[in-house]
């Protein structure tokens, strides 16, 4: 069963690719709940469930009856013809964290279909769930963001990190590169060292280092310490555009 979320047409917002027109498809669910990041939203039963900011997408209990169900691939090209897209546009493929779908025929059958029409396909993944590269060979066309989670967000370092995954993601896909949330409070040398683990697991792989934040204020709260954290170790900063501008996580 694959849960989606929301389909939108917008521009990357983070990372390497910022500014890139992208088709965004978000899965509902993960295998994580980041509680650390300490972010609210009421649920239509009208319970305040913490998690991350996009919190809406990872609890299933009490946010899928706003998901959606695709049971076809059909379903998926129809969403993707509606948007009438410049030829070849990236798609992007969020959560919640999509690499749960990973071995799912209907899921992997549509990558081949955005594959074969000229798409560039990135996902946003927290880096600790496997993809066969042998078995689906699709993956290898495919850019990974690896955002593999920090101890701000409260999960289990053997949860969070698993090195032989991160380095199977680094080196197989078409394109990889380390994506991080940081916030002002947790710059110190625990985080360096911490990074520098992660780091040192798929050492050619670059770094962009991005304000924690599900609205602007916060966003811009964390932004200048980060810069100057950026510089010193020499890693990318990068913005998170889409709050910035619109102020939101959703639908943008
Ligand atoms: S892994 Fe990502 S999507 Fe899942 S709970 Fe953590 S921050 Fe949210």
């Amino acid at each position: 069963m694959i849960y989606l979320v929301e389909h939108f047409y917008s521009i990357q917002g983070e990372g390497k690719y910022v500014g890139t027109p992208s088709l965004f498809f978000r899965f509902g669910g993960c295998n994580m709940k980041c509680e650390g990041f300490g972010c609210t939203e009421r649920a239509p039963d009208g319970v305040e469930v913490l998690g991350c900011d996009t919190v809406y997408a990872v609890n299933k209990e009490h946010f899928a009856s706003t998901w959606k169900q695709i049971n076809t691939l059909q379903e998926f090209l129809d969403i993707v013809d509606s948007y009438e897209l410049p030829k070849g546009v990236d798609v992007v493929l969020t959560g919640g964290e999509p690499l749960i779908y990973a071995n799912d025929t209907l899921f992997v059958e549509f990558l081949e279909a955005l594959v074969k029409e000229g798409h560039r396909i990135t996902f946003e993944t927290n880096g600790s769930l496997n993809v066969d590269f042998e078995k689906y060979s699709v993956y290898k066309e495919c850019v990974f963001a690896l955002s593999v989670k920090l101890s701000n967000s409260a999960e289990s370092l053997s949860k969070r990190v698993r090195p032989e995954i991160i380095q199977n993601l680094a080196s197989n896909a078409y394109d990889a590169f380390f994506k991080f949330s940081i916030d002002a409070a947790s710059i110190n040398k625990d985080l360096e060292e911490e990074l520098h683990k992660i780091l040192s697991l798929a050492p050619y792989t670059k770094v962009y280092c991005m304000p924690v934040g599900g609205e602007k204020k916060e966003v811009e709260l964390n932004t200048e310490p980060l810069i100057e954290f950026c510089k010193a170790k020499g890693y990318n900063f990068s913005d998170r555009l889409h709050i910035r501008i619109w102020d939101s996580n959703k639908g943008v």
